[in-house]
């Protein structure tokens, strides 16, 4: 029998299964099934020879909802190599809508946003509240729950509250650092790590909270370094991109967001409307234009008139993260060999910036990190953390999610996500989406046309528990330490 695909004389790169050789990857029924020389006949055969195959790129940090990112971000993300993408704030009805309305193959998973006034009524909700809106959003086919403190905060009880209710309820939970008294800086991490008191946690953009603001940047990286190692309860990432993302969204004549409020300021503009308007215009605040499909970083006039069009409620950018910090906590380990950040993610999707290829492999370029490393931060741990056992490697059995990349222009070229293509030769070819959710949303969106992987309470969670063990027959699983 042909296999379905042959991908022919790349270079496979895949630490989980302890490969990094010119090879070839057979695709048939959406797996792997097999790897080596001279495999076929197969029905279609791709020459990759001079590229590199690498297991699914996983970005753990993504926004794909209209209110965060927008409808491009999965044409955004398959065009940069991606194969599965974390929503990190929701909301989720609407991640799911767009998915089901703009999917390009990915496999995707979300957590809902607590935001006062939307989800839950104040900024110190009570654990009835919190408990309702977990239930709520798991049956909406979320897989937990993220606070965004830098933006929205709540008070640091109701944040600790978020952080308990998920670990009892073996939901995921992420803290976008930063509570009602504490902003998101160095004191917004070290008050994150306290409030979680053991539980799991996924920490958000860590290099978010690494700004120079309260001691020499560098201290600030070690630190953050030190803090992650002494809690192993907490799963982290970390991006690369040079400019952060916010909402350019105004209320009553001042931005919505703390953040975006911060960053005027920091840009020395005021903090309202008005200043919001004159910052786009000088080019200090980068909205989120849609050009061709996509979103891109625009200034000057164009900019400030898509932001009018969108009645302010467009995203938009600041240049405010310094490359010591950015750089260094991507490539620093552990005293253990670990990454001191489990994965590289983009905080893009339709944030302009899904910059896994293009900077990460900057790092490979810099022999900052190699090849196997980058593949370990974007693909094999974002996998394990997920509780994808079939994701993360290519070995024989493994779902063939494969990005297929060329190293010298850091880019994607092509990929497969469950062996159908996803992008082809730099064309998004990629339709639909599957979604990772609780059993409970799976009626709900099935009739919206999404597939659905069903997740398990207490399976899908920010911890260091299983890890990849290799068996006699040289197949990947995840094992509970
Ligand atoms: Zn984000």
């Amino acid at each position: 029998m042909p296999y379905d695909v042959l991908l022919r004389n790349g270079h496979l790169t895949d630490p989980v299964n302890n490969r990094d050789e010119v090879c070839d990857v057979a695709i048939e029924n959406g797996r792997v099934a097999a790897v080596g020389q001279d495999l076929g006949p197969a029905r279609e055969e791709m020459d990759v020879a001079g590229l590199h195959v690498l297991p699914g790129l996983i970005d753990t940090h993504v926004h794909l909802s209209s209110w965060l990112g927008g409808a491009a971000g999965h044409r955004m993300l398959a065009l940069a190599g991606v194969t599965t993408a974390f929503d990190m704030a929701g909301p989720v009805d609407s991640v799911m809508e767009l998915a089901a309305t703009h999917g390009t193959g990915l496999t995707i998973a979300c957590i809902d946003y607590v935001r006062p006034g939307h989800t839950v009524g104040t900024t110190n909700p009570h654990m009835d509240e919190l408990r309702d809106h977990l239930v709520r959003a798991r049956r909406s086919g979320a897989v937990g729950l993220k606070v965004l403190g830098g933006h929205f905060p709540l008070t640091a009880e109701a944040t600790a509250r978020t952080i308990a209710l998920c670990a009892a309820e073996g939901a995921h939970v992420a803290l976008h650092a930063g509570t009602l008294d504490t902003p998101q800086d160095m004191r917004g991490m070290r008050e994150a790590i306290e409030l979680a008191e053991g539980h799991p946690l996924h920490l958000p953009h860590v290099n978010a909270y690494v700004r120079g603001t309260q001691d020499h940047i560098l201290m600030e990286t070690l630190e953050a370094v030190r803090l992650l190692e002494a809690a192993p309860n907490v799963w982290s990432e970390s991006y690369l991109a040079p400019f952060n993302g916010n909402s350019a969204k105004c209320a009553n004549g001042v931005p919505e967001s703390v953040a975006t409020q911060r960053n005027l300021l920091k840009g020395g503009f005021e903090p309202t409307l008005s200043g919001m308007e004159a910052s786009i215009l000088a080019g200090w605040a980068h909205v989120h234009m849609a050009v061709d499909g996509q979103n891109v970083l625009a200034t000057g006039e164009a900019a400030r008139l898509a932001w009018k069009e969108a009645e302010t409620d467009i995203g938009c950018s600041f240049h405010v993260n310094p490359p010591e910090a950015r750089i260094n906590l991507a490539v620093t380990k552990r005293a253990n060999g670990r990454f001191a950040v489990d994965a590289l993610a983009t905080d893009g999707g339709g944030i302009p910036r899904n910059d896994l290829c293009d900077r990460g492999l900057a790092l490979v370029a810099l022999n900052a990190l190699t090849l196997s490393e980058f593949v370990v931060k974007t693909s094999a741990e974002p996998a394990r953390m997920m509780a994808l056992p079939s994701k993360g490697h290519l070995g024989i059995g493994a779902d063939a999610d494969i990005t297929i990349i060329d190293l010298c222009r850091r880019r994607a070229v092509s990929s497969f996500g469950g062996g159908r293509p996803i992008l082809r030769d730099g064309r998004v070819i990629g339709r639909g989406a599957t979604v990772l959710s609780s059993r409970e949303a799976h009626p709900r969106l099935n009739a919206m046309g999404l597939d659905v992987v069903f997740v398990e309470p207490f399976q899908f969670r920010p911890c260091h528990g299983p890890t990849w063990q290799n068996d006699t027959k040289g197949e990947a699983t995840l094992q509970t330490r």
